[in-house]
């Protein structure tokens, strides 16, 4: 926690504090895999949800895909019909900034790009009001270089949803070098507000999960390309040896091995250490067009859906070289 603890969780609304009421409506920049998922986390919640999107096409596609994924709860019985309007009701997607108004939240969650990222935080430091804090979802981005984007260091603040959002409770709460106690304080409403459980992190690349976790997910990727294992195998060892609930590689597909590849560059650029260098079987597959769930095939293949079809991991050629 920072210096001075919290006693309640209370930020700042024109000098006056946000309480956990107050957050009623938020901006998500990019309804990709995360964007969608926290503006359906948020609706779920009973937030007005603004979602901005590059270009009609993408914010039809996405506003699809978020209808899907609310039908698959349903199909689950994890939802009702009229849940699923309410929710639906809540989302507002368009492809401008036009619509920004006085929201407090603006949580952008735009491709691992800093130079994109830079862009849309300077044209949004322009048109949100001076008391809106802007929240970046990046797995390894420095939070201090997104912020000087903007006239506003001290209402930057990184929030690390991981995917998938509506069902992972986790956020790290991300504080740059400036980024003010009373931003830290609105963050924790937030966070309240969409019951997640937060921790709080200082910057540094890959904060504790990405960094934890990447490089398992990379090792068990060097273990398929030796031909060590089948990619069901590890992924079995994995999850019922530690009792985790999806194995790594399953995981990595789930991620998309893009950004895992481009997590774990920007994790090698920074911090030096042999641990994240990328296997080159990650690399291969990424050239490749084989991004995971999103394209269909990865260390596994999907169908339309999303659902692993079964028995179709990938062995490496030198296993099977070995094994004839
Ligand atoms: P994604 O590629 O699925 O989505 C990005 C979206 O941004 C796309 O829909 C794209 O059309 C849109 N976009 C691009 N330019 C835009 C613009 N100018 N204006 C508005 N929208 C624009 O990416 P993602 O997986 O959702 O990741 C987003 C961020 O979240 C990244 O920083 C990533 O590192 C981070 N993150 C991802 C995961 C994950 O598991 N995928 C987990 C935690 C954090």
């Amino acid at each position: 926690m920072p210096e001075e603890n919290l006693t309640s969780l209370t930020g700042e609304k024109n000098g006056d504090t946000v309480n956990i009421d107050d957050v009623d409506r938020l901006i998500v920049v990019g309804a990709g895999t995360m964007g969608r998922g926290i503006a359906i986390a948020s609706a779920r919640r009973g937030i007005e949800v603004l979602l901005i999107e590059a270009n009609e096409n993408a914010l039809t596609r996405s506003l699809e895909k978020v209808s899907g994924s609310l039908d698959q709860e349903i199909t689950r019985w994890a939802m009702t019909e009229s849940e699923k309007k309410a929710i639906i009701s809540r989302i507002k997607g368009v492809v401008d900034f036009s619509e920004i108004s006085d929201q407090l939240y603006v949580i952008e969650a735009l491709p691992e790009n800093l130079t994109l990222k830079m862009e849309i935080f300077r044209e949004l430091d322009k048109y949100c009001v001076p008391e809106a804090i802007l929240i970046t979802n990046t797995s390894t981005l420095s939070i201090t270089e997104l912020a000087s984007a903007t006239e506003r260091a001290d209402r930057v603040i990184g929030m690390h949803f991981l995917n998938p959002v509506p069902k992972v409770r986790l956020i790290e709460i991300v504080r740059g070098l400036n980024t003010s106690v009373k931003t830290f304080h609105m963050a924790m409403v937030l966070a309240e507000k969409l019951e997640r459980t937060a921790i709080e992190v200082f910057e540094s690349p890959g904060y504790v999960t990405t960094r934890v976790m990447l490089p398992l997910i990379n090792e068990a990727i060097e273990v398929l390309m030796e031909g060590v294992a089948t990619a069901e195998d590890i992924d079995t060892a994995m999850q019922v040896g530690f009792d985790l609930a999806r194995g790594p590689l399953t995981m990595a597909d789930s991620i998309g091995l893009d950004h895992i590849l481009s997590w774990m560059e920007t994790l090698f650029h920074n911090l030096g250490a042999q641990k994240y260098r990328p296997c080159p079987l990650l690399r291969m597959l990424v050239r490749a067009g084989h991004l995971g769930v999103k394209t269909g095939q990865g260390f596994f293949r999907y169908d339309e859906e999303g659902n692993m079809i079964s028995g179709s991991g990938q062995t490496s050629a030198a296993y099977e070289r070995y094994r004839k």
